[in-house]
């Protein structure tokens, strides 16, 4: 609903803003019509211009019959329109539009009321070449040749909107030609010339800002689209994918990165970026520091513009230590704020310099209110489940948690091929701690472990605490010896623990199984992988403890 109400709110203010330009653009460009003739036109008009006759094209005008430099214009179409009831009304055989440009000095045929033919091109007496030209040098006059009635008539049409139409013209001019005279008699037709020729300015300069309306509504068009994939039903982190599309979508970005910030702990995590994100690209759930500049606009809220991002390549200022700024042009960090919280950022980029401008950052900016509205609610309820996956105690994931992963993992490595480990750690005469120290001094202690797990396990690989004194540790596409590895420094990391409890220094050392899944080992395997650990943990137990061995 809220995206629904903001999408209209736009359009409204899109549709108001450009309805306003076309009244001013009215009110200034065209005279009124029962506006005094100008007396001083006639005299001014080169004399000695005699009639000609025109070759007539009377075939229906296509936009694809025209030359290239007409072809490209995309308001051809309304010229030729415009024109066409030009001469309609005044009973010219041919309204035209030329042009003079600036690099050859020579007058070109812009647009016509007739199909455009090579033969127009050469359209005209040297005389009647001459009128327009004059026409063209001349604000407010409008020129005749010497027939009664005139058979040309020619009126200059501002260079603003022409210059605009064809780059290199530094004058222009309406010309209305009629071989058997003009039906309009000369008085009248004066201020209907002028007319015109502020109409057909009008009309320009309407179809141009048309035009960039356009663009910027396909661009919002984009993003409604995303916003319309936001509220559709899907998977539970199928918005986060959404919301970087979107962005891409949106704007004039190439990649894009979403982090999630936690206030609480002062730090960020990178939650998705998108397939073509250049290299190096953060891995999913890296650490986004309070020092970085994503960190920094998660801090303050304020969004941030680099046009030209190359000064920021190659450091780690981005998203901090490990995570340097891939090879980018361009590059903004959009703050995700709902209500007055601050959700995380997007960070969206592009290869060229200059692809992102200011004017990106309104759609970036409106792009980031319905993310931000998105994402809450999926995050909350993110949060939610991380509650319940997690063990209060310790903040590792708890038994129902590693459950899943474990049958997870199973099944995501026989589709990948490789294999996975398995580590089951017991805490060596833990009992003791307790009734010696007393239960708190436990707790201290089981706490000061499930960090020293944490600290030394990759984000991907999960970490749980499944009941009492006993942790085990999923890890993801690890051989045995790799998986024996860890362990053995996860044994020395804990035998090198001195927590702190009341004035004391309490010193504890663990036991560790390990056991592997191969892709395709099958249920049987797959189900026995716990025991395999557990067993060689008891064996560990009864060797001596402090010790780690490997499922037989
Ligand atoms: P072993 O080396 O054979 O593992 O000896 P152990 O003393 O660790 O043996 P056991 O596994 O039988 O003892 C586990 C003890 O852990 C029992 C219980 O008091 C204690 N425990 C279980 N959960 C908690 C807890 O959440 N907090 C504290 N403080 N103690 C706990
Ligand atoms: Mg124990
Ligand atoms: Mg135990």
């Amino acid at each position: 609903m809220f995206q629904f109400l903001l999408g209209a709110f736009v359009a409204a203010a899109v549709m108001i803003g450009w309805r306003r330009r076309a009244r001013r653009a009215e009110g200034r460009a065209v005279p009124p019509i029962d506006r005094a003739p100008d007396r001083t036109a006639e005299r001014r008009t080169p004399r000695g211009v005699r009639a000609s006759t025109l070759i007539a094209l009377r075939d229906p005008v296509s936009i694809r019959d025209a030359p290239p430099g007409l072809r490209d214009l995309p308001m051809g179409e309304v010229l030729h329109g415009l024109l066409s009831d030009c001469a309609v009304l005044h009973g010219a055989e041919h309204a035209m539009l030329w042009s003079r440009r600036r690099t050859t000095g020579r007058f070109v045929l812009e647009a016509s009321s007739l199909t455009w033919n090579p033969a127009l091109d050469e359209w005209g007496t040297p005389q009647q070449r001459a009128i327009v030209e004059f026409a063209a040098n001349e604000v407010g006059i409008v020129s005749f040749d010497d027939a009664a009635p005139p058979t040309l008539a020619a009126v200059r049409v501002a260079l603003e909107a022409v210059g605009n139409l064809v780059e290199d013209a530094d004058a222009a001019a309406l010309v209305l030609h009629a071989p058997h005279g003009l039906t309009t008699p000369k008085v009248e037709l004066k201020p209907w010339m002028l007319r015109h020729s502020a109409r057909l300015s009008q009309m320009i300069e309407l179809q141009q800002t048309h035009g960039a309306l356009s663009r910027q509504n396909r661009r919002l068009r984009g993003l409604f689209r995303s916003a319309e994939d936001l509220e559709r039903p899907g998977a539970d982190d199928a918005p986060e994918q959404r919301i970087i599309d979107g962005m891409l979508d949106a704007s004039g970005a190439s990649f894009a990165a979403l982090v999630r910030w936690d206030a609480e702990a002062r730090q960020g995590r990178v939650r998705r970026v998108t397939a073509n994100y250049p290299d190096p690209k953060p891995e999913i759930d890296a650490i986004v520091t309070a020092e970085s500049l994503v960190g920094g606009v998660c801090r303050d809220g304020v969004r941030q513009l680099w046009s030209d991002a190359r000064v920021l390549v190659g450091q780690e200022l981005l998203y901090g230590p490990g995570l340097p700024v891939p090879p980018v042009g361009s590059l903004a960090i959009q703050p995700l704020i709902r209500k007055t919280t601050l959700l995380g950022v997007v960070v969206v980029g592009a290869t060229e310099p200059n692809a992102l401008r200011k004017s990106d950052l309104k759609t970036i900016g409106l792009m980031g209110t319905l993310a931000a509205s998105a994402l809450e609610a999926v995050w909350e309820i993110d949060s939610v489940k991380t509650v319940a996956m997690t063990d209060p105690l310790t903040g590792l994931w708890n038994r129902r948690y590693f459950d899943e992963s474990l049958a997870r993992e199973g099944l995501e490595t026989d589709r990948d091929g490789g294999s996975f480990a398995l580590v089951i750690t017991d805490i060596d005469h833990f009992k003791s701690v307790n009734d010696t120290h007393g239960h708190e001094a436990g707790d201290a202690v089981l706490r000061a472990v499930a960090g020293a797990l944490r600290d030394l396990v990759r984000t991907t690989d999960v970490c749980a605490r499944i009941g009492g004194e006993e942790m085990c540790i999923v890890l993801r596409q690890t051989e045995m010896e790799g998986a024996m590895e860890l362990a053995e420094r996860l044994r020395q990391s804990i035998e090198a623990l001195a927590v702190r409890f009341q004035g004391k220094e309490l010193r504890v050392t663990a036991s560790f199984g390990v056991a592997t899944y191969a892709a395709q080992g099958g249920d049987v395997l797959r189900a026995r992988l716990f025991k395999d650990a557990d067993k060689a943990l008891y064996r560990a137990k009864a060797g001596g403890r402090n010790q780690v061995l490997s499922a037989r």
